[in-house]
C-alpha cells in the first residue's frame, strides 16, 4: 500500500492507494501554519490514522511546496515559509520509522497524471499547475525528472516569451524579478489583467465565467491569457517536446483553454505542425496527493 501526503498552505491531505491505484482511505486536517513541529506531528497522525483505517502499513511519499535542495538537503523555495531550511524528509522518516520520499507538489501532479491520469502511457509529460502560482513538473518514463538543482520544470519563473509591448517589463513577481510567466498565468495574473482593463477586482474563476457568458472585456482578458499561455508553452515544446501537456489547478477548469491555446501555439513553436495534446487533469484536485503516493514505484523501487 502507498500513502501519499499533500502538504498545502491551508490543509494537509493523505490518501492510501492500492497497487491498482484504487483509493483505500483519505483523511485531511488543517495545516498548523507557522509551526514546523506541529506540521510534522499532523502528518504523523494522518499516516497513523490512514493505517488504522486500512489495517495496513504503507510507504510514505510527501508532496510539498518548494523542494529539497540537493546542495543542503533542506527545503527551499516554499511559499509555506516555516518549512524553509528544514530537513523535512529526515524529520518525517525519524518520526514515522521509515524512509519518506519528498517532491515538489507540481512534480507530484505531473507524476499522478502520467501514471494513471490524463497522460497515462505517455513517455514524456509536462504537467503545469496554474492556480495561485504556476508550478511545472516533468515526468519521463514514469519518473519525476528532478535535476541536480531540483528546479526541472520550474517554468513559471522564466520570462514571458515574445512579450508584447504592454507586457514589458511586466508585473513584479514574488521571486524578485518582473515579467515572469507566473505573474501572467497564475490566477492572480488574470485577476490583475481584468482589473487593469475594468477597474474591477474579481477572482480568476469569475473572470473565466464572465467570458463563458459572453462579456466582451472578460473574453478579451481570457484571450490575452490564452495567447500568453500559448507562447509560454511553445517554449516548453521547443526545449522538451513532451508527448502530452496536462493542466491542473484552478485555471484548468476553463474549458476553452484546451481548444484555444493549441490553436495559437502553432504560430510560436519551431515546427511545421504541432500535434501535442493539451489535456485537463483526470484526477482533478486529487492529483497532488495521488502523485505523492506514486513517488514509491512497484516493489519499493
Ligand atoms: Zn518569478
Amino acid at each position: 500500500m502507498r500513502i501519499g501526503v499533500d502538504l498545502g498552505g491551508t490543509k494537509i491531505e493523505a490518501i492510501a492507494l492500492g497497487d491498482d491505484g484504487r483509493e483505500l482511505a483519505r483523511r485531511r486536517v488543517a495545516t498548523p501554519r507557522h509551526d514546523y513541529d506541529a506540521t510534522i506531528g499532523a502528518i504523523v497522525s494522518l499516516v497513523n490514522g490512514i493505517e488504522q483505517d486500512t489495517g495496513h502499513e504503507g510507504s510514505v511519499g510527501l508532496g510539498m511546496p518548494g523542494a529539497l535542495s540537493p546542495a543542503s538537503g533542506l527545503v527551499k523555495n516554499a511559499n509555506s515559509t516555516w518549512l524553509i531550511g528544514r530537513a523535512i524528509d529526515q524529520d518525517l522518516a525519524r518520526a514515522l520509522g521509515r524512509p519518506v520520499r519528498c517532491a515538489n507538489d507540481a512534480n507530484c501532479f505531473a507524476l499522478s497524471e502520467a501514471t494513471d491520469g490524463a497522460a497515462a502511457g505517455a513517455r514524456v509529460v509536462f504537467g503545469v499547475i496554474v492556480g495561485t502560482g504556476t508550478g511545472g513538473g516533468v515526468v519521463v518514463d514514469g519518473r519525476v525528472l528532478t535535476g541536480p538543482n531540483a528546479i526541472a520544470g520550474e517554468w513559471g519563473h522564466n520570462p514571458q516569451p515574445w512579450p508584447r509591448e504592454d507586457e514589458t517589463p511586466g508585473p513584479a513577481c514574488y521571486c524578485g524579478k518582473a515579467g515572469c510567466i507566473e505573474a501572467f498565468l497564475s490566477g492572480p495574473g488574470l485577476t490583475r489583467d481584468y482589473r487593469d482593463a475594468t477597474g474591477l477586482e474579481l477572482d480568476a474563476s469569475l473572470v473565466a465565467e464572465r467570458a463563458e457568458r459572453g462579456e466582451d472585456t472578460a473574453i478579451a482578458a481570457v484571450a490575452r491569457y490564452e495567447d500568453r499561455m500559448a507562447r509560454a508553452l511553445a517554449v516548453v515544446m521547443n526545449l522538451l517536446d513532451p508527448d502530452v501537456i496536462v493542466l491542473g489547478g484552478g485555471m484548468s477548469r476553463a474549458t476553452r483553454l484546451y481548444e484555444q491555446v493549441p490553436r495559437v501555439w502553432q504560430a510560436w513553436a519551431f515546427s511545421d505542425r504541432i500535434t501535442t495534446p493539451l489535456r485537463p487533469p483526470l484526477h482533478g484536485d486529487s492529483s497532488g496527493v495521488r502523485g505523492a503516493a506514486w513517488l514509491w514505484g512497484k516493489d519499493g523501487e
